[in-house]
């Protein structure tokens, strides 16, 4: 029997800067149709060559605020100075049409999503192979100074820590993108299929029909 229930799922990838997520995320939407894209709300000013509704989109520190105590974020962080977050419409609309929502986002915004809808989520993490090969990637990126790259290894530990609390772990070693990106559709596929939560009802009247 397919099982699989029809609403889409919340599909969490955190990672720190220098696991490649970005990168990844693209080749997933390279490989398949099936996903959509929660773009995130910032406070933050626009890095060059960013775009309004592509990259972020970009409201004020005051539109920001009226958005969380309006209800319309589905969670949300103050890091560096900033807000960010994941407005709320166009994931539950997604959702609705039976599409997963890919949420690049951090792994405190993966905590509140977590919590909040546990049976609707999968945390997935995506790591470097090793503390070495994430320094060397963070410093083939050209410019920063040994102290925001120590910053950058910092951060990136503190988030590893929080892996233990993610459903899932995918490796990003050199020059492995494409199965990294086919990893975890192939985790969602199997999420979908085969999650006992979504399926309970399917068994509820089970042993009535006989
Ligand atoms: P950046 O300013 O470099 O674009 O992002 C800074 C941090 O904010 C990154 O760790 C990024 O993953 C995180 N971030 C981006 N969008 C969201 C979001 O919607 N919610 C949360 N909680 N974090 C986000």
């Amino acid at each position: 029997m397919k099982a699989g229930g029809k609403k889409g799922f919340m599909v969490i990838i955190s990672g720190p800067s220098g696991s490649g997520k970005g990168t990844v995320v693209k080749e997933i939407f390279d490989i398949s149709d099936k996903f959509a894209y929660s773009i995130s709300a910032t406070s933050r000013q626009p890095r060059e060559g960013e775009i309004d509704g592509k990259d972020y989109y970009f409201v004020s520190r005051e539109e920001f605020e009226d958005m969380i105590a309006k209800g319309e974020m589905l969670e949300h962080n103050y890091y560096c100075g900033n807000y960010y977050g994941s407005p709320k419409e166009h994931v539950y609309k997604e959702l609705e049409r039976g599409r997963n929502v890919i949420l690049e986002i951090d792994v405190n915004g993966g905590m509140q999503i977590k919590s909040k809808y546990p049976e609707d989520t999968v945390l997935i993490m995506l790591v470097p192979p090793d503390a070495d090969t994430l320094e060397k990637r963070l410093r083939s990126r050209g410019t920063e100074t040994d102290e925001v790259i120590a910053k950058r290894i910092e951060r990136a530990r503190e988030e590893l820590l929080f892996t233990d609390k993610y459903d899932y772990v995918v490796v990003n070693r050199d020059g492995t993108i494409r199965e990294c990106a086919q990893s975890i559709i192939d985790i969602i596929n199997v999420v979908q299929e085969y999650s006992a939560s979504r399926n309970a009802e399917m068994i509820k009247d089970f042993f009535e029909k006989r």
